[in-house]
Formats: structure tokens, C-alpha cells, sequence
């Protein structure tokens, strides 16, 4: 139930817990409402300022973090320090971003295993979603001060072909920063709801969204019937957008002034000034037919026209990616019944006309294209808000629900909000050699320890044949059907042995436990979030220690004695960082034995190949 409250100051009745709208973008990042009066989305902004802050994280020399504007103006210059695209790294392990290693200019933890990556700050490590809960704590700040109200509640948009983990960690990310967040919304569900699209039930519509933010590229083809939203297709480049825009008008005058690829990574004061320049040039002649401007006792100048030849191959790439998502669709453009422009980099008249006629029809661009996902996350928000009372809101959980892993934490299968009936299921292995039997306990609640969440249910899942750890695959899955009733699965696929079990998850429990145990995770969210942090670090530190142990028992060999030493008192000074409350130096000390044992690997790999080699000439 939504609270009434006055606000003292007009004495017009305002609603006491407003619910935001988050575009958390890769570039940018904005927050939007529905406006009390008007019932009109409007993004959130201070007097004469800009209603998007670059989505870019500065830390400076005490580790304090500064997000917007001004860390934008280090990106160039304090490259180590200054962390941007932060959202690619969201749910991503090591091998994933392996490819576009030298995209990122500052440290991002290089191992290559599968665990999740780390960003590396002086001597600090953060995870993809501490650095982003530091541009959501910036957008809930900004709100607070100017909405004058505290902001606690939140829908936040992401890619459509985010993944499960992918959506979680933006969650997780929102809780850090002390936001409930009710619901995640596709980006392109989110603008096709700010034109208005899906709120009339009778409404039967195939709706493509072209996306072109700062970094990235997204089409989207959706269904719309019946107030339900489907993506029928997704494509795009996850690496092309308005950053290549810039870079192509660099090149340009750095072929004009003569200036070479290796005087641009010497002279960082001439990358900087040529790129802001260049992103200032862009911008203009989306509205006028030349640019110039002195730097440097230069001109630096550009028409249209050239800047729409050097752009021509990238807008053909995102052309050809709209074509593989008709055809994954099994649609022709004529098909389409709306086209949507979405993205700062929209603005440009050659993108949009070149969207119109592959599709053959115009586009629509009334809307802010920088603010139009925001404010479709506000429509959402405020049909969850219940003031929107035509939409259909399907039954939803109200708690997630999740199953306990190691360290005694929380993995959430179901998160709370999601429609029911619904149905996810999830792959877990063994952790000991041999291992029989697994335990599966079923917990509900918004806290990351399961011990502060309510236990559901319990069962053994046992006649796992012996394998090594790690090998037996046990897929869980959670169902809930129709009438709100869980049935908890365990299978392991390889022997194919199974064990399932029913629970009602809302027994027993009334609408203020339920609103407590939401109230608890957000207040706890902050030593919840550290406390899992410590809890994977000395997870991922052991599990090395116990690698590295076998390792140097089979393969002593070939290490050297004053190796053996070396690696003994890294393996020890990890040990005793394992006792200790600091993930940090875990990290650290996991480096340092990382460091040293990287070259055993390398040689094991070479005896064996030799060892293989020398079995083939006998
Ligand atoms: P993202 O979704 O990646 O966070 P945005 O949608 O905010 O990003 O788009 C940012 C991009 O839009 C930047 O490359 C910026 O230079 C570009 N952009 C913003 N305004 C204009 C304009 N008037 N003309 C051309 N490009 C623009
Ligand atoms: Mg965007």
C-alpha cells in the first residue's frame, strides 16, 4: 500500500515513499520520476545542470570516490585510478573480458580462471558491484536533494541480454547503496513504456528499439500484447558506439596535423584535449553543418559531410546487426510497427536517417534519447507503486528465495518481484573428492548469510557416485506454480539420481514480516555485501591453497628448492590472512602466491608435452 503523507512546506499531499526509475547506462547514468502534478516522467536534475552524470568513478589518493562530472575529467589523465564501463564488468569472470583486456586502461585482476573479476585500485580490490553502488549512492544523493525526501525504493533498467547473474549483481549493487530494488526492466521495454507503448490491454504491437549509448550498441525486437512485454530477438556490438564516433574524428585531425599513434600515448594532455574536442565537434554538428575551434594556437575544424563519411562503416555495422535480429526474429522490417531511437548517440541526423530507411518508416526521437530509458523505469516504478491502477500487475514473489552455499551464503534462485508462475533452475558441483551426498537448504529472504534469512526447507540429495570435486553436476531447480507453491528439485545429471521436495513459502508469515525482513536487508545491506566479500575471498584463498598443495606434491620435480621456500611462505602468509576479517589483503596475498606459481604451471604444461612427445618416439 502506497503511503499518504503532507508536505508541510505547500500543503499539497505528496506521496511519502516516492519509487525512482535507474538508467544505469555504461556511459551515463540518470534517475526519473513521475511528477507528482503533471503524472508526467520527468528525469531528475539540479538548476542548470544535466540530468545525466557520466557514469565514471574517480578515486583519489585516500581511496575516497568521486562519481559524474568531474571524475569524467580524469579519464586521461589519473588513467589507473579512474574507472569507467564499470557495467561491462557486471557478472563477468576473468575469461570473458580476456578478449578486451586493452580496453580497460585501468587494473582489472587478470588471472585467468573463472572466478568473477576484480578492479584493482591502489591497494584496494573492488567488485563490479561495489563500483557500481557507488554511481547508484551518487543518483540516490542527488534525488534526495532534490526531491528533499528520502529515496529507498527503485526500478533499474539493464541490457535485455543481461543474464541471471548479470541481474543480480545489479541488484546487489542497488542494495549496497541502500535502495529496495523492486524490479529490474529491460532497456528496451523500459523506452518503448516512455512512448507510451504496452499501457492499453488491447494493444497488439512488434516494436524494434535502436540503442546507440556512448560505448555499445543494442537492437532489440519486441512483442507487445496484452500488456506483456516479450523480446523476440536481441543483437548488437557490445564494443561500438559514440565513443568510436570521437575516436574516428581523433584520427581525422591527427592525420591532418601529422600526429602519430605513439606522440598520442606519450602526451596524455593531447589525448585528452583532442577528445574532448572531438566529442564537442560531434555534438555540434548534430546541429549545424561545420565545426572548428582553436587549441593550441590551431584550428581544429570538420564539416558534416566528413564526419558522416567516417562514421558511414560503423552506422552499416549496426545496420547489419538490425538485419540478423529481423531474421532471428523471423521477421522484414515491414513487419515492425514502431522503431525507437534511444541513446545520446541517436542524435545524429545520419543515424537516424539511416535507421528510417532500413526500416522504411520514421523513427520515433520525441523523446530525450539520453533520458528515455530513465523515464520509462519511472513508468514502471510507478505502476508498481499502484497509481497506475489499468496496468495489470501479475502475482509476484514477495521474498526471494535461494538455496544455502558454501560459507553459509545466500544464492538467490528466485529474487523477490519476479512473476509467478515462474521456474529457474541452476547448476552446483561438489567441493570434496568422492563426494555422496549434497545438502540442499531452502532459504527465504533478502540478507546475503542465510543464517539472518528464514529456512524453508531442508533435504539430502544422496547416491552421488564418486567422482572428483567438482565434476558431479547438480542441477537445482526452483518451481512455482499457479497457487504460490515451491517445489524444490535436485538432480545430478551425470548419474541422473534426483530428490524433490514441496513448500508453501509464504506460511505463516503476515505482510509486516514480510515488510520487516525487506526493511532488515536494506539496513544490513552494507555488512551483508562485505561480510559475502570475506566470505568469497577466503572461499577462493583456500580452494588456491588446496590447488597449489597438490600441485607441488605431484610436481615436485620440477621446482627448485629455493622455489619450494618461496612458495611455502607465500602459502603460509595466505594461510594467516585467511584467519584475519580483511579481503583485501586475501586478495593480495592470493596475487602474490599467484605471482609465484604461475611459471610451475607453464613448466608442468612443457614436461608434459615433452613427457607426451618422448612416449610417441619409443
Ligand atoms: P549509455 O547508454 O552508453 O550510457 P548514452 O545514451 O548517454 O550512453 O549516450 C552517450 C553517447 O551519446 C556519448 O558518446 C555522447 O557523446 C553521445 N551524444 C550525446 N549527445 C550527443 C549529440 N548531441 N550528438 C551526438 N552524440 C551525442
Ligand atoms: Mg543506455
Amino acid at each position: 500500500m502506497a503511503k499518504i503523507g503532507i508536505n508541510i512546506a505547500t500543503g499539497s499531499l505528496q506521496q511519502s515513499e516516492m519509487i525512482v526509475g535507474i538508467d544505469l547506462g555504461t556511459t551515463n547514468s540518470l534517475v526519473a520520476i513521475i511528477h507528482p502534478e503533471s503524472k508526467n516522467p520527468v528525469a531528475l536534475k539540479e538548476h542548470n545542470s544535466s540530468s545525466l552524470v557520466p557514469s565514471v568513478i574517480h578515486f583519489d589518493a585516500w581511496g575516497n570516490a568521486e562519481v559524474g562530472e568531474t571524475a569524467k575529467t580524469y579519464l586521461e589523465t589519473d588513467t589507473q585510478n579512474t574507472i569507467f564501463s564499470a557495467k561491462r564488468l557486471m557478472g563477468k569472470n576473468y575469461n570473458d573480458i580476456k578478449e578486451h583486456a586493452s580496453f580497460f586502461t585501468y587494473k582489472v585482476i587478470d588471472d585467468d580462471t573463472d572466478r568473477l573479476v576484480k578492479v584493482q585500485v591502489g591497494e584496494k580490490f573492488y567488485s563490479p558491484i561495489e563500483l557500481s553502488s557507488f554511481i547508484l549512492k551518487e543518483l540516490k544523493a542527488r534525488a534526495e536533494h532534490i526531491l528533499k525526501t528520502p529515496v529507498t525504493k527503485a526500478v533499474i533498467t539493464v541490457p535485455a541480454y543481461f543474464n541471471d547473474a548479470q541481474r543480480q549483481a545489479t541488484r546487489d549493487a542497488g542494495k549496497l547503496a541502500g535502495l529496495d530494488v523492486l524490479r529490474i526492466v529491460n532497456e528496451p521495454t523500459a523506452a518503448a513504456l516512455a512512448y507510451g507503448l504496452g499501457l492499453h490491454k488491447e494493444e497488439d504491437k512488434t516494436v524494434a528499439v535502436y540503442d546507440l549509448g556512448g560505448g555499445t550498441f543494442d537492437i532489440s525486437i519486441l512483442k507487445i500484447s496484452n500488456g506483456i512485454f516479450e523480446v523476440l530477438s536481441t543483437n548488437g556490438d557490445t564494443y561500438l558506439g559514440g565513443d568510436d564516433f570521437d575516436r574516428a574524428i581523433v584520427q581525422y585531425w591527427m592525420q591532418e596535423f601529422g600526429i602519430t599513434q605513439d606522440e598520442l600515448k606519450a602526451n596524455k594532455e593531447l589525448a585528452q584535449g583532442l577528445r574532448l574536442r572531438a566529442e564537442e565537434a560531434k555534438k555540434h554538428l548534430s546541429n549545424s553543418d561545420t565545426f572548428s575551434v582553436e587549441w593550441n594556437g590551431d584550428t581544429l575544424a570538420i564539416s558534416k559531410a566528413t564526419f558522416e563519411s567516417l562514421i558511414q562503416p560503423l552506422l552499416d555495422k549496426t545496420l547489419q546487426c538490425c538485419k540478423q535480429s529481423l531474421q532471428d526474429a523471423k521477421l522484414n522490417a515491414a513487419d515492425i510497427d514502431t522503431v525507437v531511437m534511444v541513446g545520446g548517440s541517436t542524435r545524429v541526423p545520419a543515424v537516424k536517417n539511416a535507421v528510417s530507411n532500413f526500416f522504411g518508416k520514421p523513427v520515433h526521437d520525441e523523446v530525450n534519447p539520453d533520458e528515455v530509458v530513465a523515464l520509462g523505469a519511472a513508468v514502471q516504478a510507478d505502476i508498481l507503486a499502484g497509481n497506475n491502477k489499468e496496468f495489470l500487475l501479475l502475482d509476484i514473489t514477495p521474498l526471494s528465495l535461494g538455496i544455502e552455499t558454501m560459507g553459509g551464503l545466500m544464492d538467490v534462485l528466485i529474487p523477490r518481484n519476479s512473476k509467478i508462475p515462474t521456474k529457474v533452475g541452476r547448476q552446483y558441483t561438489t567441493q570434496k573428492d568422492g563426494q555422496s551426498a549434497m545438502r540442499i537448504s531452502v532459504y527465504q529472504g533478502e540478507r546475503d548469510l542465510v543464517k539472518d534469512n528464514r529456512k524453508l526447507a531442508e533435504f539430502n540429495l544422496t547416491g552421488i557416485p564418486g567422482m572428483p570435486a567438482g565434476l558431479p553436476k547438480v542441477e537445482v531447480s526452483f518451481l512455482i506454480n499457479a497457487d504460490g507453491i515451491l517445489v524444490v528439485k535436485a538432480k545430478e545429471l551425470r548419474s541422473g539420481v534426483e530428490q524433490s521436495i514441496e513448500v508453501k513459502p509464504q506460511y505463516g508469515l503476515t505482510d509486516e514480516e514480510v515488510e520487516q525482513m525487506l526493511m532488515d536487508s536494506i539496513t544490513h545491506a552494507k555488512d551483508d555485501i562485505a561480510t559475502r566479500a570475506l566470505v568469497e575471498a577466503r572461499t577462493e584463498g583456500e580452494q588456491i591453497l588446496e590447488v597449489t598443495e597438490k600441485f607441488l606434491t605431484k610436481n615436485s620435480s620440477i621446482i627448485a628448492p629455493e622455489e619450494m621456500i618461496t612458495t611455502a611462505q607465500a602459502m603460509q602468509a595466505l594461510q594467516l590472512a585467511l584467519t584475519m576479517e580483511d579481503k583485501d589483503l586475501i586478495h593480495k596475498k592470493v596475487e602474490e602466491l599467484n605471482e609465484i606459481t604461475r611459471p610451475f604451471a607453464e613448466r608442468a604444461m612443457d614436461a608434459a608435452v615433452s613427457g607426451a612427445l618422448k612416449g610417441k618416439t619409443i
